[in-house]
């Protein structure tokens, strides 16, 4: 049996059409982009087209994309970028329940004296949109709400939130920025910048079968932001530093081949996930859902193993072939509860046995089959020897 990869949350695999639309900009047409000469006009043209691809799949003009390093980058910029362009302390909104790429920017504003408040969320990991239009105070700037969540996969009203938004922007004269991480769903749902309302939003290409180290943000036109590292004026004096022309074309490439196929990779990963989730409520007792399919994206499966440490348990998985996480790759090898999980309300003893199973459009229902075959001796044997575990 081959290696099962159910990680898809932390990265996938690179689609070979995307590899292959990379593969030029290494050898033959490695021009600067900033040169004036054939060779940079030619890696400029490459550049730009990536970009109008780019722009286009998400309902954006061209000149609102920026490429970046990677999902992180694109948060930082959006985040520091717009509180540094203000250039006044001022009045933050973030969830309990974002990515460490997001939360730990406001952790570090709160240590330079900005005030931010955090929103809670339900038990289905979905903010409360009353909270939010409660938090907003005369001095918000900039709400940050991730679109989906990278841990449970539980969607985030962002119309709704950014109606909120654009309302009370009517009435006052600061405008309040929506800035949106949307990593775990741009290449699988529909991501159109204008639909959503926001005016700020982070991808990653390693997310959508796309290479790793390259990301991009929208920056809706108008928005007053500032860079946040300094020295050339590539990217729209927003991301200094000489282009990677085969990244940002793997980017494009790779998210164009994930929204055209979007219906059918969702279609089958819907499949895969109910497969799976029927599989271990059937077969294994004591378990948790954490999140609701109703309200979540259909690529995340979190499920508490109650009694046992899902670190151990994806050890043993590992050893049968099978790749899983404990929440987020990022907080992995630390054994403090999950932030998601402890802001759903999740027990702690629960949490730490929790495991996600993240599904790509590669996966196949044989490769279900043989997990619900090995999983469940797997749990029974970790229960018999945990001193919580009474059956
Ligand atoms: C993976 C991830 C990021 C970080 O993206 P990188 O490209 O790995 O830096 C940010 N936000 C979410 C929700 C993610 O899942």
């Amino acid at each position: 049996m081959n290696k099962i990869y159910l990680d898809n949350s932390a990265t996938t695999i690179t689609d070979e059409a995307a590899v292959k639309a990379m593969l030029p900009y290494f050898s033959d047409i490695y021009g600067n982009p900033s040169s004036f000469h054939s060779f940079g006009r030619q890696a400029k043209k490459a550049l730009e087209d990536a970009r109008i691809k780019t722009a286009r799949l998400i309902n954006a003009k061209a000149d609102e994309i920026i490429f970046t390093a990677c999902g992180t980058e694109s948060d930082n910029i959006a985040i520091f970028g717009t509180v540094n362009a203000f250039g006044k302390k001022c009045h933050l909104i973030a969830t309990k329940i974002e990515h460490h790429a997001v939360l730990y920017s406001f952790k570090e504003l709160e240590k330079r004296g900005f005030a931010v408040t955090y929103l809670s969320v339900d038990k289905n990991g979905v903010i409360s949109l009353d909270e939010l239009k409660k938090s907003i105070r005369e001095d918000t700037l900039l709400v940050s709400i991730m679109h989906a969540n990278n841990e449970v996969g539980s969607l985030q009203p962002i119309e709704k939130a950014a109606k909120i938004i654009s309302v009370l922007n009517k009435e006052r004269r600061d405008k309040i920025y929506f800035h949106t991480d949307a990593v775990q769903t741009s290449g699988k749902i529909s991501v159109n910048v204008q639909t959503l309302g926001v005016d700020l939003l982070a991808m990653s290409a390693h997310k959508f079968n796309g290479p790793k180290g390259v990301g991009a943000l929208y920056i809706r036109s108008g928005v007053n932001i500032s860079p946040i590292i300094f020295g050339g004026h590539h990217e729209n004096n927003m991301r200094p530093g000489t282009e990677n022309i085969a990244y940002a074309v793997g980017l494009a490439k790779a998210l164009e081949l994930s929204v055209d196929s979007m219906a059918q990779n969702s279609q089958k990963i819907k499949i895969i996930k109910e497969k799976l989730q029927d599989g271990i409520i059937k077969r294994i007792p004591d378990i948790t859902i954490n999140g609701n399919s109703e309200t979540s994206i259909s690529n995340v499966l979190n499920i508490s193993f109650n009694y046992i440490e899902g670190e151990s348990l994806l050890a043993k998985l590992d050893m049968a072939g099978i790749a899983v996480s404990t929440g987020s790759a990022c907080a992995s090898g630390s054994s403090e509860p999950s932030h998601v999980l402890s802001a759903m309300g999740i027990d702690p003893i629960a949490a730490q046995g929790a495991i996600r199973f993240s599904f790509g459009h590669h996966n196949t229902e044989e490769e279900i089959d043989y997990v619900l075959d090995v999983l469940p001796k797997i749990v029974e044997d970790l229960r018999k020897m945990s001193p919580l575990y009474k059956r």
